[in-house]
């Protein structure tokens, strides 16, 4: 099978310019950090298969807990109906949430948790007859592809065609260092308004604008004033959780909770679509009345389903082994030593890093998604064994928690002599 051409053929992939890109890898198999090509060739995975693949691929316990699942119950409607993996999963997650969030809806993705966070928040101020109108956001976000998601992230090349079809939404700069104390007596001007009915925002670091990371003092100080002024503040920790800044939640690094947090990505070890948002008592009191229209009015065909959620409870397992713990410490010490010897590097404009994920942002004239570098290090990774995909001139990677020392040691090895090339060394 030219498996290529048919795919040309046939398939519409996402985010590619078709005419202009390279056919796509063909990718048949995959085992820890490593995918393996058609043609025998294998490529580390440096960001996880779209920052989903937590615990590497083919993973023997998550695989168990798929075929007993499938054994049970394959799938079922969740109105009217429950199911024990879907009570198991929502049990613990509160538990390791361990606050105030205590109640759990399920969706498909990422953009389906976001999309429910803000119908909630929407909805709960409806149910009570109060007027606030407005939502805050952060400059740089992304919240996903659905609608309501694209019009509360970053209005930029990607959703031209459907800015008209937003709704309004106010933005604050993203919170630099030198911006943050300002940022916040406009946070505070605006919140003291209670026009608005929510805030939602990326904890500590921004996953799409570029790993852009801001200090866990100005996320606890914003949340504070926006739950003085009772917004509800929604986490999208979809890119964030599941160990990806070094502990299971990035809300954990702080003293303050939010109202509604959004997983995805992670939940499943990363080998089935989940979407979880998780919310308060308080607000899910709000939806409980004698008026039928009263009611969260929402759903999707596969919400809670069995074998996604068993395969979130089997993740959850092996979050409860210290050695995942470990691993997850280790790479991030591997890369802190990292940054200290590339930081002086002349191509380097900044190089960061929070938990497993390591950012070198390129010096670049053509910043941005459309970067000539971007292109240019995505060829020179595969040609050297690893699916590294850039966002713009940041180079990134967030690896599977199982990725070896030496495998981890080959990656910055191969970085650094991308960086050398560059330099024409
Ligand atoms: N929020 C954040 C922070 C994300 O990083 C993403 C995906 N990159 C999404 C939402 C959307 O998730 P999905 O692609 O599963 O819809």
């Amino acid at each position: 099978m030219n498996w290529q051409s048919e795919d040309e053929k046939y398939v519409w992939h996402p985010f590619t310019q078709v005419k202009t890109e390279q056919n796509p890898l063909v990718i048949t198999h995959a085992i820890d950090a490593t995918l393996i090509a058609s043609d025998g060739s294998k490529y580390l995975d440096c960001n996880s298969s779209w920052w989903v693949n937590v615990h590497g691929h083919g993973n023997e316990h998550i695989a168990d807990a798929l075929q007993d699942q499938f054994h049970q119950i394959d799938h079922v409607i969740f109105a009217g109906v429950t199911h024990p993996k879907a009570i198991e999963l929502a049990k613990r997650i509160c538990e390791k949430l361990n606050n105030d969030l205590t109640k759990v809806f399920y969706s498909d993705n990422g953009s389906t948790a976001v999309e429910v966070a803000l119908k909630m928040a929407i909805q709960y101020w409806h149910n009570q007859k109060v007027n606030r109108p407005r939502i805050l956001a952060l400059e740089g976000a992304y919240h996903g592809d659905t609608f309501g998601a694209m019009s509360v992230g970053e209005r930029d090349c990607f959703n031209v065609p459907f800015e008209p079809y937003f709704f309004e939404v106010t933005y604050l700069p993203f919170p630099t260092s030198e911006m943050e104390e300002e940022i916040l007596i406009n946070a505070e001007n605006l919140l003291k308004s209670r026009e608005f009915g929510c805030l939602i925002l990326e904890p500590l670091i921004q996953g799409s604008a570029g790993m852009r990371i801001y200090s866990i003092s100005f996320l606890e100080k914003l949340t504070t004033i926006a739950k003085k002024y009772g917004t509800l503040v929604i986490y999208d920790e979809i890119m964030t959780a599941f160990g990806r800044t070094g502990k299971l939640f990035a809300f954990e690094h702080t003293q303050v909770q939010p109202d509604i947090i959004c997983l995805s990505k992670g939940l499943t070890g990363g080998v089935l679509p989940l979407g979880l948002t998780v919310t308060t008592q308080s607000i899910f009191d709000a939806f409980l009345s004698e008026e039928r229209v009263k009611a969260f009015l929402h759903g999707h065909s596969f919400t809670g389903n069995p074998l996604a959620c068993a395969a979130a409870c089997a993740s959850l397992d092996l979050f409860e082994k210290e050695e995942t713990w470990a691993d997850i410490d280790a790479i991030g010490k591997r890369n802190a030593a990292f940054i200290v010897t590339i930081k002086l590097n002349p191509q380097v404009k900044d190089v960061r890093g929070i938990g497993t994920i390591l950012a070198i942002e390129l010096n670049d004239s053509e910043s941005g998604y459309f970067s000539q570098k971007k292109e240019i290090a995505y060829h020179y990774f595969l040609e050297n064994g690893m699916l590294l995909r850039p966002l713009g001139n940041v180079i990134f990677i967030n690896p599977p928690y199982c990725l070896t020392e030496d495998e981890q040691q080959y990656i910055f090895d191969v970085i650094t002599s991308f960086l050398n090339e560059l330099n024409g060394n």
